[in-house]
């Protein structure tokens, strides 16, 4: 039940690992990461605890990463089923909090569009959802997010990216949190559902609140928007207090 993600100049890796483990509080069942190196997507996934993703993990490489702890509301607690999903092309990498309450009609339209599934989650219907918005619209990825999720019915905190985008990581929430670290210059930025995984790194940090969306770019001011509505949101960056730390 848990997020962390990272974006930027620094070897991912650590920092998604290392916050995993602080996320672990949380509860879950599974865990799983992504790390994209700008050419290779490598993901592991595995039931279980972030001690058993450690030992799973086989290639380290890439500034970009994303991962998860998984506490399973569609789809038993398997390999298969943790989460990163990819989208059907390869394209799209997610990850994700909550429940797609719709994603049983959204699937089987999906289907009848030549979409097949590996998982029996609402996650991976969600991140196909987006493929499709993409190919019927000449749209961003975070365009495309927003259109997604004004179809879907439920509750996320989510984290996305694009391997044809490797500087930009879209991330989403409604009913789960989610809190944005921005790195010095912006050269580089966190992700977690809490800022104790990016507290060591920065001190400035954004919390979404419900349905808004930020699309995070290497090098750019955080964008916010409303989900619903195209209105923009200001960046409110707050400081964060040391004893906030564990
Ligand atoms: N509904 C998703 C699943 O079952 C996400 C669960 C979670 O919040 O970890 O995979």
């Amino acid at each position: 039940c848990g997020i962390t993600g990272y974006i930027g100049y620094r070897d991912a890796y650590p920092i998604i690992i290392n916050g995993l483990q602080r996320l672990e509080y949380r509860g879950y069942d599974s865990a799983g990461l992504v790390l994209y190196d700008g050419t290779q997507i490598n993901l592991a996934k595995t039931k279980g605890k972030v001690s058993d993703l450690v030992e799973k993990v086989s290639k380290k490489e890439g500034n970009l990463g994303i991962g998860h702890t998984r506490w399973a509301t569609h789809g038993i607690p398997n390999d298969v089923n943790s989460h990163p999903h990819t989208s059907q092309s390869g394209n799209l990498v997610i990850v994700h909090n909550g429940i797609i309450e719709n994603y049983d009609t959204i699937k089987k339209e999906l289907i009848n569009r030549g979409y097949t599934f590996q998982s029996d989650t609402d996650t991976e219907v969600l991140v196909n959802l987006i493929e499709e918005v993409q190919k019927n619209n000449d749209v961003k990825l975070g365009k495309a997010v927003q259109i997604a999720l004004n179809e879907v019915v439920g509750a996320y905190a989510i984290a996305v990216f694009d391997k044809r985008k490797p500087n930009e990581i879209v991330v989403a929430r409604l009913g789960s949190p989610i809190a944005i670290g921005v790195g010095k210059d912006k050269k580089e930025f966190f992700i977690a559902s809490d800022a104790s995984p990016f507290i060591e790194y920065t001190k400035d940090a954004i919390y979404l609140d419900d349905e808004e969306m930020a699309i995070i770019r290497v090098g750019k001011d955080v964008k916010i928007r409303k989900i619903n509505d195209d209105s923009l949101v200001d960046a409110n960056i707050q400081e964060l207090q040391m004893n906030l730390e564990q």
